[in-house]
Order: structure tokens, then C-alpha cells, then sequence
């Protein structure tokens, strides 16, 4: 029979008796009146860059989806199965949420796979190739580049991911009729995992710059 993880245990004690007994009135208030989140985040699965330890955020404060390499699909009402889709449906529709960050990050692994031609599946239902294939077109774009480093080619690939899927997003009517109303903002955010530098996206021209500390 296995156990559960040790590790997480642990973490869980600590969390009882450290940020748990700090906040406890917040946690009893949540409960009560339910969640209220002033952000929609959609990042990446990756292990180093959870939006909640990046913004520094309690509980209550961020709705936050996560998938591989933080991509918004476009809009599909079909009988597939979306998961992200679902979260933005009851993000903006139930919660209300009017903020929207896609963040992405430095050495993520899902544009990695996306650039490498020669990626395999990981098992027969390629999961990943199937959801990375979101990115295909940029990818391909990116790969006949001959100018530009393998290390370029990344970091460049996961600052478009983040204006595809808010392209993406604007697809559907639910954000695209409230942006529209000026209700509604959405943003990009790159997280670099080996400077802890966070670059935000320029709404206008799509650049990527260090925001100062204070004006943002
Ligand atoms: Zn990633």
C-alpha cells in the first residue's frame, strides 16, 4: 500500500501552523462569503512558476488555470472536452472577473517540444503534440529563422505564445464583448525562472519590458 507523500505532510503541517493561523479569519470570511478573485491567471504546469508564489498573493485572490506552456485555445462550442475554456467560461461569467494575465516563463518545456521537429510522442496519444500543435504556425515560422540562437528561438516563441493566446482570447464573445465595453483588461507577463525578472507585454505594441517598481 503506498502512502501518502512525506513531503506533503510536512508542507501541510507547516502551512497549519504558519500562514493558516496567520490568516485564519481570511480563510473563515472566504468560506462564508464565497471567492471574489480580482485576476484570472492562465500559466504554465511547470513546477517554477506558480502565479500565486510569483505575485505574492493570499488565498482569495487569484483564479488561476494552469496547462502546458499557459496556452488559450481558440473559441470552440463544440463536444470536446475544455478545460480551459471551462475555467475562462465560469471565471468571467460566474466570478466576474474583469483582468486577465496570461503569463508565461523562461525555459518552459511545452515551446521547447514545440520547436524541436524531431519531438516524439510521449505515448501513442500525443497529447502534447495535439496541444502544442495551438502553436504550429509560429512554431514552423520560428524554426526556418536561420538568424537566431536555439535559446532566441525559445524565448522568442514563448513571448508570441503569450500574444496568440490573447488573440485567442479575444475569441471569445464573453471577453471580446467586454473588452469591447472597456471592461475588461487583459495582459501578458513573462517570468524568468533563472533571474526572477518578471517582463510585462506592452498592450500596444506587443513588447515585452521590465515594469518599474511603483508604476505598474
Ligand atoms: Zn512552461
Amino acid at each position: 500500500m503506498s502512502t501518502f507523500p512525506e513531503r506533503l505532510l510536512e508542507g501541510y503541517q507547516s502551512f497549519m501552523t504558519g500562514r493558516y493561523t496567520a490568516e485564519r479569519q481570511r480563510y473563515r470570511d472566504l468560506a462564508e462569503a464565497g471567492q471574489e478573485p480580482h485576476t484570472l491567471v492562465i500559466a504554465c504546469c511547470d513546477s517554477r512558476a506558480a502565479p500565486e508564489t510569483i505575485f505574492d498573493c493570499g488565498p482569495g485572490e487569484l483564479f488561476v488555470v494552469r496547462n502546458v506552456a499557459n496556452l488559450v485555445p481558440p473559441y470552440a462550442p463544440d463536444s470536446n472536452y475544455h478545460a480551459t475554456s471551462a475555467a475562462l467560461e465560469f471565471a468571467v461569467q460566474s466570478l466576474k472577473i474583469r483582468q486577465i494575465v496570461v503569463m508565461g516563463h523562461g525555459r518552459c518545456g511545452g515551446i521547447k517540444a514545440a520547436l524541436d521537429p524531431n519531438a516524439a510522442p510521449l505515448s501513442p496519444g500525443d497529447f502534447i503534440g495535439q496541444w502544442m500543435g495551438l502553436l504550429k504556425p509560429a512554431a514552423q515560422q520560428i524554426q526556418d529563422s536561420q538568424l537566431m540562437t536555439g535559446g532566441e528561438r525559445q524565448v522568442a516563441l514563448e513571448r508570441i505564445s503569450i500574444r496568440n493566446s490573447l488573440a485567442n482570447l479575444r475569441s471569445f464573445p464573453c471577453v471580446k464583448i467586454l473588452e469591447d465595453k472597456g471592461k475588461m483588461a487583459l495582459h501578458g507577463a513573462w517570468f524568468d525562472i533563472s533571474t526572477g525578472e518578471l517582463w510585462v507585454m506592452d498592450p500596444k505594441s506587443g513588447d515585452f519590458f521590465r515594469p518599474e517598481p511603483g508604476l505598474a
